[in-house]
Formats: C-alpha cells, sequence, structure tokens
C-alpha cells in the first residue's frame, strides 16, 4: 500500500528569501531573523549561505551591508510567507519609514518555486534580483542551477551576466 499522501508536503514548494543588515550587530541580526524563520509552521530551513559583507548600493552613504540567502521548503502560500516575513522584520526592530535605508534587518522573497506574482506589495521574483550581487552571489553559492521563472535562466548565469556588465 502507499504511504498515506501528506497535503502539506504535496504543495511543499522550495523558495529563497534574501536576509540584510547595516545596522546594530549584522551577524546578530541574520542570525535572530534565520532562528525566527525556521520557527514558522509549513516551512523548514533547508540551506543558508555564508554571510557576505557588501557595500551598500543606490543609496551609498550608510554603513556596509552583511547578506545572505536562505533556501526554505514551504507550504506557506506566497503573500503568507512574505508577510512572516514580515513580520519578522518587525519583531527584530526594523523600522520601515527610509526606503532603501540602513535598517537592522531587511527579508525579500526572492523566488518561490517557478511562481510568477505582480500584486501591488508581493512581486515575484524579486524585481531587482538580477540586478544585485549582494544577492546574486549568496544565491549561487548555495543554488547556482536554481531558475529564474521570467529570465529563464539560472541564478548561476545571472550572475554572470552581471559581472561582465
Ligand atoms: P527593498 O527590499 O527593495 O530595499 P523595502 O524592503 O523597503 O525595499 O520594500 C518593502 C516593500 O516591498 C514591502 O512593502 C513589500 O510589500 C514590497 N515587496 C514587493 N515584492 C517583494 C518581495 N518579493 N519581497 C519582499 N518585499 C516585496
Ligand atoms: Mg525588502
Amino acid at each position: 500500500m502507499p504511504p498515506p499522501s501528506n497535503a502539506r508536503s504535496r504543495r511543499a514548494v522550495t523558495a529563497y528569501v534574501a536576509l540584510g543588515a547595516n545596522l546594530g550587530d549584522r551577524r546578530a541580526n541574520l542570525e535572530a531573523a534565520l532562528g525566527l524563520l525556521a520557527e514558522l509552521p509549513r516551512l523548514r530551513l533547508l540551506r543558508v549561505s555564508a554571510f557576505f559583507d557588501t557595500a551598500p548600493v543606490g543609496k551609498t552613504d550608510q554603513p556596509r551591508f552583511l547578506n545572505a540567502v536562505a533556501r526554505v521548503e514551504t507550504g506557506l502560500p506566497p503573500r503568507r510567507l512574505l508577510r512572516a516575513l514580515q513580520i519578522i522584520e518587525d519583531r527584530l526592530g526594523r523600522r520601515r519609514d527610509e526606503h532603501w535605508g540602513p535598517r537592522t534587518l531587511d527579508l525579500d522573497l526572492l523566488l518561490y518555486g517557478d511562481r510568477v506574482v505582480n500584486e501591488p506589495d508581493l512581486v515575484v521574483p524579486h524585481p531587482r534580483m538580477h540586478e544585485r550581487a549582494f544577492v546574486l552571489e549568496p544565491l549561487v553559492q548555495i543554488a547556482p542551477d536554481a531558475r529564474h521563472p521570467l529570465l529563464k535562466t539560472t541564478a548561476a548565469e545571472l550572475l554572470h551576466r552581471l559581472q561582465r556588465r
């Protein structure tokens, strides 16, 4: 007899979450965020990249960042996952008033399986991930073959293209 089907594992999707911090104890902030991520219901933390020390992009007059990417397997739908990420940001003291400004913690949903989401407050794949070495380098470290469903190529190839620009 086949094993009983498990609705949760059947729907589980592999997703990638980017973490960034440039205020306070950056390493402690990322580790605390990973701890809270791992405690979410219907989510398993599968793998975490090294922590990369990076220069700020965009608004450059702010402290350097520590960035990482985590691979998770989750049964949470995309907006539920985003909501959970925002609650973790809030719990770790993120102030939401300065877009692209310094933050104790930034959590972005990069990829959610091969799903494409285009809503006012959630865009997946993350619309700037392919332009950001601080996202692609840690992503490639743990998942060089992760596919971007719109650009139809791998994380490794996206990083390669960015570095050749
Ligand atoms: P950034 O991460 O680009 O520096 P913010 O973190 O300040 O910008 O932006 C947060 C906003 O981005 C939230 O209001 C959220 O709804 C929206 N958003 C849209 N798509 C995503 C995504 N894939 N991951 C995280 N936030 C997203
Ligand atoms: Mg963000």
